[in-house]
């Protein structure tokens, strides 16, 4: 799970990470409260989207006025903001981080990863920050293993400092502001801790200009505060619905509506699909201990895609049961109306009974004897 800036730069302070002082506002009367509040002089104004790139898109602004602050708030809320993160129709702003200008004298980026190889936590970082860590050389990044246990250790922290080029005191600040993404990290069960840039200020301080965290979904259970800063603003409205039901399902951008179980399954069903001509509008996986409740809530986020030309329900019973799934269907269609073509692949446990259900309902399936044959005939539903 992502989170915005802002409240990835709440957990920082709580864990001894310096960060510029801010305030969030959501109108352009809270960014002039805010601009005074920051004692006047220059402020930087950031729009809260959970997505990077923002500087080189336009959404950090910096401001010398109350009034240059606010010609910026006006020009960036409720705007849609395209980055090279968002895909085409950009993220609509509703919040913005105001926060002190500071002199920087140099940029650095600082993150924690994991590493799959070694399984753990590895710390990386490089001289060249507030650029895409992506087009930094391999040879350039720095890299220490960190421990789950002992954490970022005070020499490995020292090592990095140095090798970004700080000295004196302001190393030392970096070593720390080190050790503790080190530790947010690990006690908060990220996937992702960055600092891009990590900056030394011409007074010689050492702190986070901006943040990214990523939290681990399996592990967010024992976060409940963590868990607290979902952003539903942000998040695509089908899939997270569906994360509701504990529904595995990711939005695309095609005009056939899947419903499958079995993540395999699903993924040979969209790849089938395209290899008939068509393209998937879902992956929904709706598992193997599928509910009724569930596969009627999974086929209702289905249908609620108005992109979506034609369905295809392509099942192997297992674990769960062919007449569980049609009635599951029935129930979805009872609520809302079907608008398109459904073709239904129906095969092992309980089969006969879910045919049977699905054709006294009078409801208009096309039917499939198998997979192939269930692809052409939704693509060609869907045309
Ligand atoms: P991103 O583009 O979405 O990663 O947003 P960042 O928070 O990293 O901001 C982009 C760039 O804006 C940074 O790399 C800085 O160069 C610049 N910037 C952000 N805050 C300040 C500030 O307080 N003072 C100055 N001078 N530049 C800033
Ligand atoms: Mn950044």
């Amino acid at each position: 799970m992502n989170v915005h800036e802002y409240q990835a730069k709440g957990l920082f302070r709580d864990f001894g990470i310096p960060v510029p002082e801010g305030h969030l506002c959501r109108t352009v009367e809270d960014v002039r409260r805010a601009y005074a509040a920051l004692g006047g002089g220059t402020v930087v104004v950031k729009a809260q989207i959970h997505a990077g790139g923002r500087g080189k898109a336009g959404g950090v602004k910096i401001a010398r006025s109350a009034d240059e602050a606010a010609g910026h708030a006006t020009a960036l809320l409720g705007k849609a903001l395209v980055t090279h993160q968002t895909g085409p129709e950009g993220r609509v702003v509703t919040k913005l981080l105001v926060e002190e200008g500071l002199a920087i004298r140099k940029e650095f980026y600082a993150a924690l990863a994991v590493d799959r190889r070694r399984g753990g936590p590895v710390m990386i970082a490089s001289a060249e920050g507030g650029v895409e860590i992506e087009s930094v050389p391999q040879e350039k990044l720095l890299k220490e293993p960190v421990d789950v246990n002992e954490g970022l250790r005070a020499f490995q922290a020292r090592a990095i400092a140095y090798g970004l080029g700080l000295s004196g005191d302001s190393a030392k600040q970096g070593a720390e502001v080190l050790r503790n993404l080190a530790r947010l990290f690990v006690g908060k069960d990220c996937s992702l801790a960055e600092i891009n840039p990590l900056v030394l200020l011409e007074d010689g301080r050492v702190l986070a200009l901006d943040a990214k965290v990523n939290f681990d979904d399996n592990a967010l259970f024992r976060h409940p505060d963590a868990a607290a800063l979902r952003d539903p603003e942000e998040e695509d409205p089908a899939e997270a619905k569906a994360k509701e039901w504990d529904l595995s399902y990711v939005s695309l951008d095609g005009t056939i509506g899947c419903m499958v179980n079995g993540a395999g399954l699903a993924m040979a069903t969209m790849d089938i699909i395209q290899h008939a001509g068509g393209k998937p509008a879902n992956f929904l996986d709706v598992g193997g201990g599928a509910s009724k409740e569930r596969v009627t809530a999974a086929f209702k986020i289905i249908l609620a895609d108005e992109a979506v030309r034609a369905i295809l329900v392509n099942i192997f019973g297992g674990i769960v049961k062919c007449d569980l799934i049609a009635e599951g269907i029935l129930e979805a269609v009872k609520e809302v109306h079907l608008k398109v073509p459904l073709v239904v692949r129906l095969e092992g446990t309980n089969v006969e009974r879910g045919r049977q259900l699905l054709k006294e309902s009078g409801l208009k399936v096309v039917a499939a004897t198998d997979m192939t044959d269930a692809a052409k005939k939704v693509v060609e539903a869907a045309r």
